[in-house]
């Protein structure tokens, strides 16, 4: 380091605790914020220096300042993205303009007296990925701040986000009290009522600067070795002992924390002055402001992960890890969070937590998996969640049907017990059917099998009285590895999903991704229409190794067993010709080395390509089976986008056209003599189930919740009526055939 590069170095690290020790003081919020502002002028040399501060209804008010007009204090206020303070907090990273005024962005405010300084340098106040507002110094000649300025601003900025975080603008409070209602994507099914708990990741970094590096590499160590430690008990926890996914996610997070970058990374801030918690803190912001400009989830993925490490490593470096939450989490936590790691779930004893709602969450996320090992509802996408809620409020979470209750008050409380109560009778009643036959009160017997998308998804066809899995959706497993499974690997998951299966029937489905499925090892080039684009058997038949790979795989894990196969997203019957060559040349490759094969194997399309619905009976002499994929059928058929929620409800599945096509599967399958399936989600609404039974369809393959309900459904009804009524429906004009279908249901005593 040069003589200037020292002494820069060493101004910013006397800034930084002088503002540490007016953090540390007993004033009150907004003096020492006054004070801040005071001391960031000084050691930055700059004429204004002004903190504002997110208030409760989101905007950026003016809350400290030194040499803007004092009267502006919390009247000039921005919304995010408005003007180069919103700029900042819009995109939650730096802005450095010599001239601020010629930027497009600028909007001037006459009260702040702002006219006076020519140069901006604007940097986030970030708190647990979140900006609560914005820090920024001027000058009034132009200039450029370098990027060491640039650096100490943002390491201040650290501290002041803690202050202002605590910061309350006296009106919010009130509007907050209120109870309201939101909305999110259901991520793990269930209801629950409790008390909300702020997941707060990050500890507060107490002394961000340092004297000693040494010192604080051998802490950084000796908290690394604490937490391999822990982490090891976590995942030895007795709750996830069993099989699943749950465990892979543990393991790669494992490896995660032996990440060289981040270590190294880690190290380097220490060695240039930071304490080991400040160097932490310090590589978390970046990665933050990193994991916001990604769009691709997958990738986000990873880096939450690392921020996740980041957090048990502050906790690590204070101490005892669990303690301080234990202490105030309540009996029945709904945990409220922007995104939590799958570990931090872990942290906190399941048996206390009722629900999780996240801002962010998917259905392969981590945490999404751990919380469905686990069972808590979870709820992801629901907005400014972290924002609107306060400790303690109390929460009814629908997690059936995306719906969170926010101080539901003690009506809707009492109700929303009722309805859980009502809710667990209703699951009694179905579990005591579940070792009764699935036949029709006029003796059909009718096949119910569940979807599985987990290993613990399969073992719950016991669970419900299902003969076996109709789909198991092979692609999870290869999203939340952080690179392709070996064939070995592949070959012990399905053994272990054929294992826990038992004897029942388990139909694999091969890999279903490109589209929005992308795996995170695996660039795929973005698509403008990924529901069409370049997915599923056209990927792996274009991609071959892939598919061999995964068909060795099984016909593998199948030996001496029964092998179920099939392809999604057939378009032609020549697609399918295709793929059944390759498992013929798989099978025979096995054969041929000796190995034991399984003792029966049955290959079969899903029909979610409308254009194969006009070569049903070419399909049906070559397919050992056929099974609808309606999720995808429908949303071909309609040409609405099933994720589009503008569009996905706007057409009924019970029309006329969709019975009318689905009479005509059922048709060609009986000429073809050839099983048929039907495993699109529609078919675990009782009534949908109804309607396809009524059309001929003798297997289903439903959720595994459904198939109490849709068992109470079928064992009251008459087939041969119902069919008739049924095929009756499918040539009138109408647009839904809902209403028709429920009045035949309560005339008929059938509980849909
Ligand atoms: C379907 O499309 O109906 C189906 C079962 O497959 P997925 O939902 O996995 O696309
Ligand atoms: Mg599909």
């Amino acid at each position: 380091m040069t003589a200037a590069g020292r002494a820069e170095w060493e101004d910013s690290r006397r800034l930084l605790q002088d503002i540490r020790t007016i953090a540390a003081s007993a004033l009150g919020v907004q003096e020492r914020l006054d004070r801040i502002v005071t001391a960031i002028a000084v050691g930055m040399a700059s004429e204004v220096c002004s903190i504002y501060v997110r208030g409760g209804d989101g905007k950026l008010v003016l809350t400290a300042t030194e040499g803007l007009r004092p009267e502006a204090v919390h009247v000039t206020e921005l919304a995010v993205g408005e003007g180069l303070v919103g700029l900042v907090a819009a995109e939650a990273a730096p802005v450095n303009l010599p001239e601020a005024a010629s930027h497009e962005n600028f909007a001037y405010r006459p009260e702040t007296g702002e006219e006076a300084v020519r140069s901006f340098l604007g940097v986030p106040l970030l708190r647990t990925g979140r900006v609560v507002g914005v820090l920024i110094v001027q000058n009034a000649l132009p200039r450029l701040y370098s990027e060491h300025e640039t650096e100490t601003l943002q390491t201040v900025a650290m501290v002041v986000a803690e202050i202002a975080a605590a910061y309350e603008p006296p009106e919010a409070a009130q509007s907050y009290r209120r109870p309201f209602r939101l909305e999110g994507r259901v991520l793990n099914a269930g209801l629950a009522v409790g008390t909300a708990f702020l997941h707060e990741p990050r500890l507060p970094v107490q002394a961000m600067v340092a004297a000693n590096a040494s010192d604080e590499l051998a802490r950084v160590d000796d908290a690394l070795d604490r937490m391999h430690r822990t982490l090891d008990d976590r995942f030895r926890a007795a709750d996830l002992a069993g099989e699943g996914e749950h465990r892979d996610v543990l393991n790669a997070f494992r490896l995660f924390a032996e990440d060289r970058g981040w270590l190294s990374r880690i190290r380097g801030a220490i060695q240039g002055g930071l304490s080991a918690e400040g160097a932490v803190a310090r590589i978390q912001e970046d990665m933050r402001a990193r994991m916001r400009q990604i769009p691709d989830p997958f990738f986000r993925e990873r880096l939450q992960e690392l921020d996740d490490l980041g957090n048990r490593l502050l906790h690590h470096l204070a101490g005892d890890i669990a303690a301080p939450v234990l202490d105030e989490l309540p009996p029945d936590a709904v945990l409220i969070a922007h995104r939590m790691g799958a570990a931090e779930l872990l942290d906190y004893p399941a048996e206390r937590v009722r629900a999780v709602l996240l801002e962010e969450g998917s259905p392969t996320a981590h945490v999404t998996i751990v919380a469905r090992a686990l069972d808590i509802p979870m709820l992801g996408g629901i907005g400014d969640v972290v924002g609107m809620m306060e400790a303690g409020d109390r929460v009814a979470v629908d997690a059936d049907n995306g719906q969170v209750f926010v101080r539901p008050g003690e009506e809707v409380e009492g109700n929303f017990l009722q309805s859980m109560a009502a809710r667990d009778e209703r699951r009694a009643g179905f579990a005591a059917m579940r070792d009764l036959p699935p036949t029709s009160r006029d003796g059909v017997e009718i096949d119910l099998n569940i979807n599985a998308g987990l290993l613990i998804d399969i073992g719950q066809a016991a669970n419900v009285g299902a003969v076996g899995v109709g789909l198991y959706r092979t692609e999870i497993p290869f999203m939340v590895r952080s690179r392709f499974p070996e064939v070995d690997d592949q070959e012990r998951l399905y053994r272990r999903a054929l294992d826990i299966s038992e004897g029942r029937k388990l139909v694999f489905r091969t890999l279903d991704i490109g589209g929005d499925k992308v795996l995170p090892y695996w660039r795929l080039t973005e698509e403008g229409n990924p529901a069409l684009g370049w997915r599923a058997l056209r990927l792996a038949l274009d991609r071959p190794f892939l598919l061999h790979q995964q068909l060795r795989a099984m016909i593998r894990a199948a030996a001496a067993r029964d092998l179920h196969v099939m392809f999604p997203m057939v378009a032609e019957v020549a697609e399918f010709e295709r793929a059944r060559e390759i498992f013929d040349a798989e099978m025979n490759r096995e054969r041929r080395s000796g190995r034991d094969l399984p003792v029966s194997v049955s290959v079969g399309a899903m029909i979610e390509v409308p254009a194969l619905i006009w070569q049903l009976d070419a399909l049906m002499r070559r397919a050992d089976f056929v099974s609808v994929g309606s999720n995808d059928l429908l949303q071909f058929l309609f040409a609405a986008d099933r994720d589009n929620q503008k569009v996905a409800a706007r057409y009924d599945v019970l029309s006329p056209s969709v019975l009318a096509m689905a009479a005509h599967i059922v048709d060609a399958a009986r000429r073809g003599a050839c099983p048929l399936t039907f495993c699109g989600e529609m078919a675990s609404r009782p009534l949908e189930a109804m309607a396809l039974i009524g059309l001929g369809f003798r297997s289903l393959s439903i959720a595994p919740s459904a198939v109490g309900p849709v068992k109470a459904m079928l064992r009251s009804s008459d087939l041969v009526p119902l069919e008739s009524y049924v095929r009756s429906l499918a040539g009138l004009p109408d647009r839904s055939v809902r209403g028709r279908l429920r009045a035949y249901a309560i005339d008929h005593g059938i509980p849909v």
